[in-house]
């Protein structure tokens, strides 16, 4: 059986002419809180609904708890979502909207209602209409409503999108308490890599349907940490005697620039050596990146937005 708890080979989702998901390959392991990173209509609404069956791919797989194609419906029921804006009844209470969901799965018990409630840190809100709360309310019993059914996979399409730093906080210390004494596995789609950058143990970037990369967090932490940055003509040139030299954790970022995330008092040497083979460099130093930086240089800088 996979390692993954989900695996998608090639997944593809095309809408007339356009993909807006084209051959995505994303893996997901068991425990981890999978930050889903792309920009406004970079396919990752559309990916999540493949997911959880909401929408059909029009090609490629999705493997998810050892099941695959026809299969895949014997797993559906482990997976929860909240995708777009969570379907409340304004006129009801939470208490009350969370009743009408937990009938539908056969569930009547008073306490497994008070539980979620707890859960998402809306104990205390009593008969209060749910249209007259905050939009951080309603994105937690949005949360809450996905629970139902103590689902193994949950899947959030960009919760936090248009919240406060407490609003984003309380999510957060949220889906570390589902991950942690429920489980879960969460997939949290967001478009800015910085706001999911505290939850994510795992992250995927998403771009013009195309998953450009997958990373740790810690890859991405030293990544985005200090780095030897050498500018060039031809980067590949200077492979050769990166390799000879014994350096591993590096990569070609774009046509003239590598970055190298180890031995960082060796700039002088990487430079000599590089001069000794006839690689001219333009440029060679020490520097770090913010975040968003690096998810922008990813797709395509800011200018693209
Ligand atoms: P956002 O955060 O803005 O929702 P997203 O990353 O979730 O962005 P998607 O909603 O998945 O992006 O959209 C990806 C692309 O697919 C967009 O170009 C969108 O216009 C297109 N698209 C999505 N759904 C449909 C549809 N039902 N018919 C035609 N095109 C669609």
């Amino acid at each position: 059986m996979s390692e993954y708890l989900l695996a998608t080979h090639g997944l593809t989702k095309q809408f007339g002419h356009h993909k807006a998901v084209d051959h995505v390959d994303l893996h997901v392991k068991k425990g981890s809180i999978y930050g889903f990173i792309g920009r406004n209509g970079a396919g990752k609404t559309t990916f999540l609904k493949m997911i959880s069956g909401l929408s059909q791919p029009t090609s490629g797989e999705i493997e998810m708890f050892g099941y695959k194609n026809a299969q895949l419906k014997n797993v559906r029921s482990r997976i929860s979502c909240l995708i777009e804006s969570p379907g409340l009844y304004g006129n009801m209470s939470a208490y009350d909207n969370l009743a009408v969901k937990c009938r539908l799965f056969g569930i009547n018990d008073k306490r497994y209602i008070e539980n979620i409630l707890k859960t998402v840190g809306l104990s205390n809100v009593g008969k209060k209409k749910t249209k007259h709360f905050s939009l951080g309310m309603k994105q937690r019993l949005g949360i809450g409503m996905a629970l139902v059914g103590e689902p193994d996979l949950l899947l959030l399409d960009e919760p936090i999108n248009g919240l406060d730093p407490q609003g984003i906080a309380e999510i957060r210390d949220m889906i570390f308490k589902l991950r942690d004494e429920q489980n879960m596995t969460i997939i949290i789609s967001s478009h800015i890599l910085e706001e999911l950058s505290k939850i994510a143990t795992h992250y995927g970037i998403i771009h013009n349907g195309t998953l450009v990369q997958e990373i740790t967090k810690e890859e991405l932490m030293q990544r985005c940490g200090e780095r030897m940055e050498i500018f060039l003509d031809d980067p590949k040139q200077a492979l050769p005697v990166l390799d000879q030299m014994g350096f591993k954790n590096y990569q070609v970022t774009d046509k003239n620039t590598i970055h190298i995330y180890e031995r960082l008092d060796e700039s002088a040497a990487v430079n000599m050596e590089l001069a000794k083979a006839g690689v001219s460099v333009r440029g060679i130093g020490i520097t770090s990146e913010e975040l968003e930086n690096y998810f922008l240089n990813l797709t395509g800088g800011a200018c693209n937005a």
